[in-house]
């Protein structure tokens, strides 16, 4: 793949910013699309496009604040909300799911992609995400997958380096791409807006941390 173009779905936070590295090794050039949709924390778009222009890799972002306005109820969206901790029991996915994303995103990314004369899509999600979005599964992915080449009558391919991996594994990908460091400290991932190791109780954070600190206890046995 090292002759060809890849686009990366990029939020700047653990796991896009893995897969934009992960992109670099395997690909000879790397276009980065950020989104606008709404979210509370619009650092993160911020901090994307610096991570970006750092990894040297031309970078866009894109408004699609639309998706925020068409469902009610998502924490991440709704200023009003707070971020709960877990999902209760009635609901089928915590607040922090926002319906459509991952369709809208890998949508425009593929037209995005097919207007640079790219057939490489990268995303990180990953099925193993503890939250189980239905737009992280792989099954979704391969379906969308056969629906924008239908679509747009072309060979798009959906990468997902992280599908299959906890995050324990993506921070030992980080690690052996080299950007360990700079993905701990630079990157936003916390539901709360705070960067690097963030607030340290939302969930995002937790699960964050969790794996990190497997991953390093791993490193120091070896
Ligand atoms: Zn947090």
């Amino acid at each position: 793949m090292n002759n060809t173009s890849a686009l990366v779905v990029f939020s700047g936070g653990q796991d896009s910013t893995t897969c934009l590295f992960w992109a670099k090794k395997h690909f000879a050039k790397v276009h980065a699309l950020s989104f606008l949709y709404g979210q509370k924390h619009q650092l993160e778009v911020e901090i994307a496009g610096s991570l970006a222009r750092e990894a040297g890799v031309e970078w866009e972002c894109m408004d699609v604040s639309f998706i925020s306005r068409l469902s009610t109820g998502c924490s991440l969206t709704d200023t009003s909300l707070p971020i709960e901790e877990q999902k209760s029991d009635d609901q089928a996915y915590p607040t922090t799911f926002v319906p459509g994303r991952n369709l809208f995103f890998l949508s425009i990314a593929a037209v995005k992609a097919r207007e640079l004369g790219i057939h490489h899509l990268v995303t990180g999600v990953s099925q193993t995400d503890f939250s189980g979005y239905p737009d992280c599964r792989d099954s979704f992915i391969k379906s969308l997958n056969v629906t924008l080449n239908l679509a747009m009558d072309d060979q798009f391919v959906i990468h997902t380096p992280l599908m299959w991996i906890d995050k324990k594994q993506t921070w030992q990908m980080a690690d052996e791409l080299g950007v360990l460091d700079l993905i701990r400290h630079r990157t936003l991932t916390c539901y709360n807006g705070i960067p690097g190791d963030g607030c340290g109780h939302c969930p995002a954070c937790r699960l964050r941390s969790e794996g990190l600190s497997q991953y390093l206890a791993s490193r120091q046995e070896q």
